[in-house]
């Protein structure tokens, strides 16, 4: 099997000067996830470093660089998949954690439950040796000044899905959520099947866009279903963001690859950067 990345930086209205930087950002972010796939690192590994990369870069919604909620805090959600296993780890409303997807790993590692919020997640993730940061080390000037002038653009997520060598498929997904959401809000980003999905059978994907909306038609979980009969993951992604815009009435936007290592992707928001790498690329592709 030939291992394959794919990473977004989310679909939404971005300004446009940045657009840039959120290309490059994701470029680097498939290098990152595609080092761990050649280190022999399993589809979980590598999706789990793509999106940290991506929420450590401060021009993305997620990690440092989140947006704030209506009280002015980082509050983030994340969740990834493991195909093969078929097991899931997330978190939700969580603060003062600068990589929540690397926490959502330690729920999966755990085992016990799948998704953990807010103060006990926060709980979790001291007793489980995770050193926290402050609130303030997650806040960009950038995004207090946005909540100062109250702009309401929402502004993407992160994610990644791959394949690796021996055919395991995985997703990730990482948000600081809505802009000026209500605190203890919990989206998409965090839940198993709407955000973030993979099957051992089937693919993975991972989702940005309207949380409610993708809430609303599970479209995670949709699109992977769309993979079954052999369906080209190209044409599925496409289905499933018509699903989200038509029975969803919402915007936003998917990758997917399905077990042979075939990948999709697909949006109906103004902008969504995504790369992808695999062995023929050489190099990080974006698709555009
Ligand atoms: N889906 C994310 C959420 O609703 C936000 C986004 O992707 O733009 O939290």
């Amino acid at each position: 099997m030939k291992p394959v990345i794919v990473v977004h930086g989310g679909a939404g209205r971005v300004p446009e000067e940045d657009e840039e930087e959120r290309w490059e950002g994701c470029r680097r972010a498939a290098l990152a996830g595609w080092r761990r796939l050649l280190q022999g690192g399993s589809a979980l590994d590598a999706v789990e470093e793509a999106v940290a990369f991506l929420e450590d870069h401060p021009l993305f919604n997620a990690g440092r660089g989140s947006v704030l909620n209506v009280a002015g805090e980082v509050e983030m959600d994340a969740s990834l998949m493991d195909g093969k296993q078929f097991q899931a780890g997330a978190v939700g409303a969580v603060r003062n954690i600068r990589n929540p997807i690397r926490l959502a790993r330690r729920v999966f590692e755990d085992g016990k439950h799948i998704l953990l919020v807010a103060e006990g997640a926060e709980r979790f993730a001291r007793d489980s040796g995770m050193t926290g940061c402050s609130a303030e080390e997650l806040v960009t000037e950038r995004q207090r000044a946005r909540w100062e002038a109250m702009k309401d653009t929402n502004l993407g997520t992160v994610g990644a899905v791959a394949v690796d060598g021996t055919g395991g498929v995985a997703a990730a997904t990482s948000t600081g959520g809505l802009h000026r959401k209500r605190p203890g809000r919990v989206g998409d980003s965090a839940l198993i099947g709407a955000g973030t999905y993979a099957d051992g059978l089937w693919g993975a994907a991972s989702v940005t866009g309207d949380g409610e909306a993708i809430m609303r038609v599970v479209l995670a979980k949709t699109a992977v279903d769309l993979l079954t009969g052999d369906r080209h993951p190209q044409d599925a992604a496409r289905l499933a963001v018509a699903v989200l815009g038509e029975r969803g009435q919402g915007e936003g936007g998917i990758i997917l690859v399905d077990c042979k290592g075939r990948v999709g992707h697909a949006h109906n928001a103004p902008f969504m950067s995504c790369a992808f790498m695999d062995e023929t690329s050489g190099a990080p592709l974006l698709l555009r």
